[in-house]
């Protein structure tokens, strides 16, 4: 491993979580008990939502989303192509084709609703937006597009827990100019899927959650989560608690009482440790705004972010390549969000890459991502923006 002096992501572990873990093993009830139940409890708090059922990971969680909305062959899933591949993989395991859909711009690397809107066809299903870096996308229009086309959506929020979008509060009158109230991320859409990866705001090593307001989404969700096996409780309401049923194809997605309590003390951090991470992007912006040759997307999203990643933009005359090399060389971890998937060799083989996404397409080559992370200090942040701004001056004085 690289000792990098600032690294792209760290994770804040103490003594709390180990003793967590340590309680649990102590207990030697390992799995599907009742640390997970409360790990749920308390997210479904956290959102505001009904529903939260704990996963292995946020793909799975993707997986389940579309299978419980009936996607399947024949089907297509509008999706972004700047996002991680596991958005579009989990839409291919149920047989459905991901479309992919240009983002709005260079201020906003979400979806454009404009163009989720002109890709739908007979054939489409579903939209699957991500909210990048954490910033959310316009719900509110999103979900319109949805309902006036009979379409389903899942929210990948794997950057997002915490994040929130000003969406008009449903009263019933359409013509009411309506009150607006914030809704979290991942509980707007149909199903939200949230990511617990090690990289993440908050992490169980491995873990996620989906979520959902609707009834019949979450039954569905929870048995396929476990094998399509009928749930003990209901085995017990029918008076039959020997044996159980399989109703459907299911899958062991569960999460284990370990990573649950993990989940549980990092849930308790969560808000802390975002407001590290907006006093951490400010600070960037602050350093960073005006600079020739570089520039800064999110700058006036209304929305409540979660501060998940701070990307910037080069300009199309630098060479990104050389100024992730100089940043690595002054030990500084940069990364990429994201080499878009239609471009992957596994997509190209399918026959994707020769879509129309042109702002896609524009930023995939100029975007980089610093670091970002809530112990970062005012120094450190300073460090990584003075290495910025000496390549850039550099660079830009003998290109103008
Ligand atoms: C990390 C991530 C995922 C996958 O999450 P896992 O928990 O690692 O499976 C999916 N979508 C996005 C946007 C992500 O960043």
């Amino acid at each position: 491993m690289t000792n990098w002096k600032v690294p792209l992501a760290d994770i804040d572990l103490g003594e709390e979580e180990i003793q967590a873990v340590n309680t649990v093993l102590r207990s030697r009830w390992l799995s599907m008990g009742p640390v997970t139940a409360e790990f749920e409890r308390c997210f479904a708090e956290y959102l505001g939502v009904r529903y939260a059922f704990a996963v292995t990971n946020c793909t799975v969680a993707l997986h389940l989303a579309h299978l419980a909305l009936g996607a399947g062959p024949g089907d297509t899933v509008l999706c972004p192509s700047l996002t991680f591949v596991a958005t579009a993989n989990a839409i291919c395991y149920t047989g459905a084709t991901p479309v992919f859909v240009d983002i709005t711009g260079t201020e906003d690397f979400n979806l454009s609703p404009e163009d989720i809107e002109a890709r739908i066809d007979a054939s489409t299903r579903g939209i699957c937006v991500m909210h990048y870096g954490g910033y959310p996308c316009d719900m509110e229009r999103i979900m319109q597009i949805a309902r006036r086309h009979d379409l389903y959506v899942v929210e990948d929020a794997a950057h997002a827990p915490g994040a929130a979008c000003w969406m008009p509060l449903q009263s019933g009158k359409e013509k009411e100019p309506a009150e607006r109230v914030l809704q979290k991320c991942g509980t707007i859409g149909d199903i939200g899927c949230f990511s617990f990866f090690a990289n993440k705001n908050m992490t169980t090593a491995e873990g996620g959650m989906i979520t959902t307001n609707n009834p019949e989404l979450a039954e569905r969700i929870q048995r396929l989560r476990s094998h399509g096996m009928t749930s003990l409780t209901w085995d017990r309401e029918q008076g039959h608690g020997f044996s159980y049923d399989v109703v459907a194809l299911g899958y062991n997605y569960r999460l284990d009482e370990l990573r649950a309590a993990l989940g549980l003390v990092q849930l308790g951090k969560l808000p802390a440790l975002t407001q590290r991470r907006v006093e951490i992007t400010l600070a960037y912006r602050e350093k960073l705004d005006g600079l020739p040759g570089l520039s800064l997307p999110f700058r006036h999203l209304p929305h409540l972010a979660a501060y998940h990643i701070f990307p910037i933009l080069l300009d199309r005359d630098l060479d990104r390549h050389a100024f992730m090399q100089f940043m690595k060389a002054q030990g500084i971890q940069t990364s990429i969000h994201y080499p878009p998937i239609h471009r992957f060799t596994h997509y190209a083989a399918m026959g994707y890459g020769g879509e129309r996404l042109p702002h896609t397409e524009d930023i995939a080559d100029r975007v980089v991502t610093l670091p970002l992370y809530p112990q970062m200090g005012r120094s450190q942040v300073d460090y990584v923006a003075a290495a910025v701004t000496e390549w850039i001056v550099t660079n830009t004085s003998s290109a103008s």
